[in-house]
């Protein structure tokens, strides 16, 4: 009688299409069971269906495909519309759900979004939805209320994620880790700050001065770090470990960052609509109105090459802009707070001023008599001015950018280089001059903030609680090396992920006293075997090919080809120098040119010398290794690489003639050590998750793109999460609620069965599921059965 809900559920129209009339398909008994279902339980999801349709298709054999069809034509499994007959409850926690699919996550989310609701639950995971607009839920009274509460006294929030990493630590005396993960703008960097927020407060220092410190070290490092992108005005353009470190009773006592991959070609040059690193800006706006812009060579009319590009001119908006000179005065504050000495803050602000500088630096050919290119500088005074801020001689610069040493026969002979080599080495000179001051202002602070009290005495077991702000999966038109380094690391945040997800499942089931056999998941471990075994992983060809000196990004694509048998690995058609990575996320295609340049990122030796010469400490200290000599290893890649790259390790040798023995530490061997190392310090504590969700594309507040949502759940790994549970048991119900809903499947419509399970059995033997498992208390089915 009551068809209506039925109607609007299936979207079936008032005058259903004549293929719905058509009696082989839409036999009396189909609709009985649907609208018998249906009347008894209106929160009709998409697995029962699948089970009406399983019951449905033991009816009429033979003719399934024709009937899945038009199944999938009419009916609307969208949740979306579903949800607006059946009245879901929002719940704070959606492994709470019976059902954990893509559609129920977006739908819950969706409606808590609507209600500024932006944080819950999966399980142990928190998601974050940006909210894009300021949240008064941060303030001192939210820190209070989530001070050592349970978790379902409160909302979920990020200040709770703190919470229980914190206590867990204290009262288990282990390390913590929490990663945060999310496509670019999705609000990571702002939710790391939150946690260090939160547990600056819980770690309750006594010191003041310490807490304020720890506070500051993201704005700095974020100063340096972060650039304005298409996505995102405050884009972090490196990965960021932050550990904070407790005394086993639970007071923070210091804090040390490792920063990893940071994006150096941005120095030299942007994409149209984006910036340079922060920084840049800052100090230009905040010396321009501090008189001082002269005194660093630079002027406030002419826009420098590597500020430049259609959307980025020096004028008004820039050079006297408001917020820019305020970020100036915070950045410079944060630095004084921390530690650095005004000294350090001069040579800082030439370094800077003299990469700026450099990028103007124009190469003119030169005839000579034996008919090499050769090149010379175009424009002396820009020279002069870099020589001045670098504190280095100006023809000596002149001479290492405009000529190479190569050593032949045990004999060094002087080779010019052409303008294209010559532009090339002076690009070289400002990426690695920006890569290692951030990695030295990196370790800076770790010197300044690790224990600097000293209150953690030997053989205190100190707590760490770790913050991971990485780079999310990137999959963009054109994909270079920095896209595979990226995507490398979040396979394996996700290989990790994975693993702990598995585990707490494995214990639901055993908990549930059901035979845990049956559980698999996607294991994406081949694929990280792809990249990283040795000697035939992807990384490991790739240093081998860096290795030869007639090696092409040609070679190397036809090797991967040849050695990397795998059916993660294929090659496009019609794509130079393209290959493609079928990644947990999807399908990227790379493009290999520029690969070996950018792995091998060399810095002439000539230069590194001529640096190390330099009367300026700072600048001779950057190219002289090693940076840190804290006790801690917190070498960054970039640090590590460069300082491996530039030479032997003895006494600095001041002629700037003279070779090195080049001991090359590739970008991809570093980068393996690198994810090694945050990986062994992750695997050590344990882990908290954060998934940040971008809602829309627009940075627009109070909107919600669910099909954008719905991606990004894949992508994080939360419908991993779903998919995991979906293919072993993931579907629990509580024998009562089993029995009210499916009776009609094995019983009479007015039988009532006892909620026990035997009846439960009975309903799934009549219905001719396999694989279900009885539990203690419910019922387990996997739906990717039916
Ligand atoms: P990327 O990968 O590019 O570094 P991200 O994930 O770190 O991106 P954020 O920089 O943290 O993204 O966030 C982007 C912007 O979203 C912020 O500048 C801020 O405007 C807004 N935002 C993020 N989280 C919040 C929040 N909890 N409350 C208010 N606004 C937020
Ligand atoms: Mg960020």
């Amino acid at each position: 009688s009551d068809l209506h809900p039925m109607r609007a559920l299936f979207k079936i129209p008032r005058n259903p299409p004549p293929t719905l009339h058509q009696p082989e398909l839409w036999t009396g008994i189909f609709n009985d069971f649907i609208c018998k279902c249906l009347i008894k339980d209106f929160e009709l999801r998409p697995n029962v269906l699948d089970l009406l349709q399983h019951v449905f298709l033991q009816q009429i054999r033979g003719k399934e495909k024709v009937l899945q069809k038009h199944l999938m034509e009419h009916i609307d499994l969208n949740q979306h519309n579903m949800n607006s007959f059946t009245d879901v409850e929002e719940v704070d926690d959606l492994a709470t759900l019976e059902v954990l699919d893509e559609n129920t996550v977006a739908d819950n989310l969706q409606g808590r979004y609507a209600k500024d609701q932006i944080y819950t639950y999966v399980g142990d995971i928190l998601i974050a939805v940006n909210p894009f607009h300021p949240m008064d839920i941060y303030t001192p009274e939210h820190t209070k209320k989530y001070l050592g509460a349970e978790r379902k006294a409160n909302p979920p929030h990020i200040f709770a994620v703190a919470d229980i990493a914190y206590q867990s630590g204290v009262s288990d005396s282990t390390d913590q880790c929490i990663v945060i993960s999310g496509e670019s703008g999705a609000g990571k960097t702002e939710s790391a700050h939150l946690l260090v927020q939160q547990l600056t407060f819980l770690g309750k220092a006594n010191n003041r001065e310490l807490q304020e410190k720890i506070l500051l070290v993201n704005s700095l490092v974020e100063a340096f770090g972060n650039a304005t992108t298409a996505i995102n005005d405050n884009s972090s353009r490196f990965g960021k470990y932050l550990e904070m470190k407790f005394t086993s009773g639970g007071t923070v006592v210091g804090a040390k960052i490792s920063e990893y991959l940071l994006e150096k070609s941005r120095v030299i040059h942007q994409a149209a609509g984006e910036r340079n690193f922060h920084i840049f800006y800052y100090m230009y706006a905040g010396l321009a109105e501090r008189r001082k812009l002269a005194h660093y060579k630079l002027s406030d009319s002419k826009t420098p090459k590597y500020l430049f590009n259609e959307h980025v001119k020096l004028g008004p908006d820039i050079v006297s802009n408001a917020s820019y000179k305020e970020q100036f005065d915070a950045v410079e504050q944060c630095f004084k707070v921390i530690g650095f000495t005004l000294e350090e803050l001069g040579s800082v602000y030439s370094t800077l001023a003299a990469i700026l500088i450099s990028g103007d630096l124009e190469f003119a050919a030169v005839a000579s008599e034996h008919q090499t290119d050769k090149s010379e500088i175009s424009n002396i005074p820009v020279l002069e001015n870099v020589a001045s801020l670098l504190c280095i001689r100006c023809d000596e610069l002149q001479e290492a950018l405009t000529s190479h040493c190569v050593v032949a026969r045990g004999e060094t002979i002087i080779r010019p280089n052409t303008v294209e080599k010559a532009t090339e080495v002076r690009d070289a000179m400002g990426k690695a001059l920006y890569g290692r001051l951030f990695s030295w202002i990196v370790n800076r602070i770790n010197a300044l903030l690790i224990d600097p009290l000293n209150i953690c005495v030997e053989g205190d077991n100190s707590l760490n609680i770790g913050i991971l702000d990485i780079f999310g999966f990137e999959n963009f038109k054109r994909n270079s090396f920095e896209q595979l380094c990226i995507n490398i690391a979040n396979e394996q945040i996700q290989f990790y992920f994975n693993q702990h997800i598995f585990t707490w499942e494995q214990d639901e089931y055993l908990n549930e006293e059901v035979d845990v056999r049956m559980i698999e998941y996607e294991d994406n471990r081949p694929l990280l075997d792809m990249f990283l075994q040795k000697p035939m992983g992807l990384l490991s060809l790739l240093d081998e090919e860096s290795r030869f000196p007639q090696a092409t990004d040609q070679t190397l694509v036809e090797k991967f080809e040849v050695n990397l048998k795998s059916k993660h690995f294929w090659r496009p058609m019609r794509v130079d120098l393209g290959f493609g990575i079928n990644h947990y996320a999807g399908k990227v295609i790379y493009n290999a040119s520029g690969f070996l340049a950018k792995n091998r990122d060399m810095l002439p030796a000539d230069i590194v010398l001529l640096l190390r010469s330099s009367e300026n400490l700072l600048i001779s200290k950057l190219v002289t290794h090693p940076l840190t000599k804290t006790g801690y290893i917190t070498r960054s890649l970039t640090t590590f690489i460069e300082t491996q790259s530039c030479g032997d390790s003895g006494e600095a040798t001041h002629h700037p003639r003279e070779t090195t023995n080049m001991r090359t530490q590739t970008v991809s061997s570093y980068f393996r050590y690198s994810l090694m190392d945050l990986l062994s310090k992750m695997v050590s504590g344990q882990p908290h998750f954060v998934r940040c969700i971008k809602p829309n594309n627009d940075r627009q507040a109070h909107r919600f793109d669910q099909e954008k949502v719905v991606v990004q759940l894949r992508y994080t790994g939360v419908l991993e999460t779903a998919k995991i549970r979906r293919q072993g048991y993931s579907h629990r119900i509580l024998f009562a609620n089993f029995v009210t809903r499916y009776s009609i499947l094995a019983f009479r419509a007015n039988e009532e069965p006892a909620a026990t399970p035997e009846s439960c059995t009975a309903i799934l033997e009549k219905a001719k599921l396999e694989n279900w498992a009885m539990g203690k208390t419910k019922v387990r089915t996997p739906r990717s059965n039916m």
